[in-house]
């Protein structure tokens, strides 16, 4: 019998064995890191990240904890725990309304005009409005 295990992490202990963990997106959530295929776990909205056809195949870094077994929990979405990399440059996975001008973390319809938001990364602690 398969047994689901999900945990949570008391937010105290984040940041201390936290580490990210780099590699190619694969489908299925799946990263491929060196020869191994780690299976990504997360929450629903960090789900639909790594469901992004705009960015499997591509190279990720995801923060969280090593789950054992070829497994590897992401951080919760409100952590911005996804990054992408634009000409080497580590930039955090975000999306964007430009007609609304709303910044999202996960990919899906804009909750204001419904349009479908464009992924739009960005450099860590860049302010969520743009200039
Ligand atoms: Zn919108």
């Amino acid at each position: 019998m398969k047994r689901r295990v999900l945990f949570l992490i008391p937010g105290l202990l984040l940041g201390e064995g936290a580490k990210p963990l780099r590699g190619k997106l694969l489908p299925g959530r799946k990263l491929l890191v060196g020869d191994k295929t780690i299976s990504l776990l997360s929450d629903e909205a960090v789900a639909k990240v790594l469901e992004d056809e705009r960015l499997i195949g591509t190279e990720l870094e995801v923060e969280g904890l090593a789950a054992g077994d070829g497994k590897f929990e992401i951080d919760g979405i409100h952590t911005k725990p996804v990054y992408t990399f634009v000409q080497g440059e580590r930039m955090g996975v975000s999306y964007w309304c430009e007609i609304c001008y709303i910044r999202t973390y996960s990919p899906g319809k804009c909750w204001c005009c419904q349009e479908y938001t464009k992924l739009d990364p960005k450099a860590p602690n860049t302010p969520d409005r743009k200039p």
